[in-house]
């Protein structure tokens, strides 16, 4: 049977970091609903359109059109063995929908890793966070350079700072993020799902945490 594992956690807390460790280090499929709504900013699609007035603000992109792009992805024939999702569900809606859609493919969400750190640590994060243009790797200036600066190791695309990642925005999104995803951390609890991860550590340390919870 195919294995969901859903990542939660505040904005900069190294969710998409460990994302893809884990997909490399099993044989389930990264699934990054901001990763998916950048590539359809960069290609300017009408979701793209829509997705961006909203993500420059911080603010959430609406339940509907979120959850029909999911619903669209893990359709795909890649993710028979299974996802790591990350950054979705983020509403107690998406959460309910999620487990709809699993349910039609005979699955649900097995586990549920809750990555935390202070808001200190999630400022001095996406603060310094580099992204590639390409394909979104990810890296930071002073935790996790690449060789040359400006320039993805993998690809060799331009590395840019992301839009929502200025200071005024961060703050509207660890808002956000405490007034509508929250309650995920309860859902997921009383589902005996959740597993809390300090997120604070090293990026070698919350791997090897998060490995040894999911063994479990
Ligand atoms: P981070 O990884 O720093 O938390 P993401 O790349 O996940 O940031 O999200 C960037 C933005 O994309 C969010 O601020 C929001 O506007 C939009 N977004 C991403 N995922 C969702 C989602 N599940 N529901 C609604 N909006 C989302
Ligand atoms: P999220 O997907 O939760 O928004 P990212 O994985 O994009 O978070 O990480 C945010 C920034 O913090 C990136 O620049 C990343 O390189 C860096 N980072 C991630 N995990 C750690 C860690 N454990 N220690 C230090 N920096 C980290």
């Amino acid at each position: 049977m195919a294995t969901y594992i859903v990542l939660l956690g505040p904005p900069g807390v190294g969710k998409g970091t460990q994302a893809v460790v884990l997909a490399q280090a099993t044989s389930l499929v990264h699934i990054s609903s901001g990763d998916l709504f950048r590539v359809n900013i960069k290609n300017q699609t009408e979701l793209g359109k829509l997705a961006k007035s909203y993500m420059d603000k911080g603010e959430l992109v609406p339940d509907d059109v979120t959850i029909a792009m999911i619903r669209d992805r893990i359709s795909q024939p890649d993710c028979k063995a299974g996802v790591i999702f990350d950054g979705f569900p983020r509403t107690p809606k998406q959460a309910q929908a999620l487990e709809k859609m699993l349910g039609e493919l005979g699955g649900h969400v097995d586990v549920v890793p809750y990555i935390t750190a202070d808001e200190q640590v999630l400022i001095e994060r996406t603060g310094g966070r580099w992204s590639c243009r390409a394909q979104g790797h990810v890296y930071h200036e002073k935790f996790n350079p690449p060789k040359e600066a400006g320039v993805c190791d993998v690809d060799g695309s331009v590395l840019y700072q992301r839009d929502d990642d200025k200071k005024e925005t961060v703050a509207n999104r660890i808002h956000v993020y405490f007034e509508q995803t929250m309650p995920l951390v309860d859902y997921y609890h009383k589902a005996g799902k959740l597993i809390e991860i300090d997120g604070a550590k090293s990026m070698e340390q919350v791997t090897s945490d998060l490995l040894a919870a999911l063994k479990k």
